[in-house]
């Protein structure tokens, strides 16, 4: 049997295993910026979510993201994100 290999990454709030593309990216960089990365290839910490308000909510909530990135997401950071779902109008 041959597994394909797909990269997976963990939703910090639902915390369901997503494939990485269908995940946004957060990267906390090395000159300190908090990114959203829709590349997925910058460089840093990085902490991925669901396109989903929901899931943003519960990563708020839960402090996942700041766990995940050892140090605390500007609201700004938070308020860019739901500011991208809303845009991306595909809430589940
Ligand atoms: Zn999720």
């Amino acid at each position: 049997m041959v597994v394909k290999k797909i990269p997976m990454r963990k939703c910090a709030g639902c915390d369901c295993m997503k494939e990485k593309k269908e995940l946004i990216r957060i990267v906390h960089t090395p000159e300190d910026e908090f990114i959203v990365d829709f590349s997925g290839k910058k460089s840093g910490r990085g902490v991925y979510l669901c396109h989903s308000k929901a899931c943003l909510e519960t990563a708020r909530k839960k402090k996942s993201l700041d766990r995940s990135l050892k140090c605390t997401l500007p609201d700004t950071v938070y308020e860019a994100l739901a500011k991208q779902l809303e845009q991306e109008g595909r809430d589940e």
